[in-house]
């Protein structure tokens, strides 16, 4: 590629880099405006129990419809909100919007379930983080004990302390805690006996390369004995087929979320299942 691109590849990378660049300030400008305008929705995917299919909680989701640009995903645009220090304000909104439908679906007579919402690293870092969470609780009217906060690998391993402390006061307000992505992370496993958590979600890499041979289907089965072996229930992933169910089930695993079941669906769509 270089070659082909000779003197011009330094040229052909700057503009790149500036394009990315500008990309970036449109965005931001782009995600500032998206609150005003309303184009955030949260979906919710269901959390399932691995024999009996009941459904035991809700993933919220962030979804965003851009006025020219269409859907954008979470996975692009919840990084760059990271970065141009956008993302407390994301994840406020996402919180108190979580909240407010479970509340919403209780007066529908809908029977209560666990709804989680993804908080990322920097958010858990700021300082008035559980004052923020504390105040969003007693403003909706939300049941804690309902409430999950998943947290993926790679953001609890700086701040280790701090990060302790916090998820220990998120525990005692009746709040559950999840490992995202596990697995992924190049972190050691020490944490797992000093985090007060409650749930280990299994990445879903690791279920995409069962299909593939390889050690995969070992290390799944590693992962989830490691869980029980802390005391903690564990969640398989982007479950998308029939034979992976029977194979997670074979061994042991408690819930998964995936395809399979139900792709992330609107309030409303879950309001259903849940007064079935
Ligand atoms: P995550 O928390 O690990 O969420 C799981 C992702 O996998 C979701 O993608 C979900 O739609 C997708 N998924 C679920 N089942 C399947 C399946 O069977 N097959 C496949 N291929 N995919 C499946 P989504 O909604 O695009 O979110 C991507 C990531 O963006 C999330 O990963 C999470 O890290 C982040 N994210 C989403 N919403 C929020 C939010 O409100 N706040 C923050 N901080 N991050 C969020
Ligand atoms: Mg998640
Ligand atoms: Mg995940
Ligand atoms: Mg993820």
């Amino acid at each position: 590629y270089g070659k082909t691109q000779g003197g011009n590849c330094i040229i052909e990378y700057t503009r790149q880099m500036s394009e990315q660049y500008n990309e970036l300030i449109l965005l931001e400008s782009d995600i500032r405006k998206a609150f005003k305008l309303k184009e955030f929705t949260l979906s919710y995917q269901p959390k399932v129990d691995v024999n009996t299919d009941e459904i035991i909680g809700v993933e919220a989701l962030i979804r965003w419809e851009h006025g020219k640009k269409g859907k954008i995903s979470p996975s692009i645009f919840i990084p760059i909100a990271e970065q141009i220090g956008m993302i407390a304000q994301i994840g406020e909104w996402v919180l108190k919007e979580a909240c407010m439908q479970f509340v919403k679906w209780q007066k529908s007579g809908a029977s209560p379930v666990i709804v989680a919402v993804n908080i990322s690293a920097v958010e858990l870092q700021q300082p008035n983080f559980l004052i923020r969470v504390k105040q969003i609780i007693q403003e909706t009217g939300m049941d804690p004990n309902y409430l999950e906060i998943e947290i993926t690998e790679n953001s609890v391993m700086q701040n280790t302390e701090e990060c302790i402390e916090r998820m220990n006061e998120l525990r005692r307000m009746g709040i559950s805690l999840s490992i995202d992505d596990f697995g992924t992370g190049y972190s050691s496993m020490g944490y797992l006996q000093k985090f007060p958590i409650n749930y280990l979600k299994i990445d879903q890499s690791f279920l995409r390369e069962l299909r593939d041979q390889s050690g995969s289907a070992e290390i799944i089965k590693a992962m989830i004995q490691l869980g029980h072996t802390f005391g903690l229930k564990v969640v398989a992933e982007g479950v998308e087929e029939e034979d992976i169910l029977s194979f997670i089930r074979n061994e042991q695993c408690d819930y998964y979320q995936g395809y399979f079941y139900s792709k992330p669906l609107t309030p409303d769509l879950i309001e259903e299942k849940l007064l079935m």
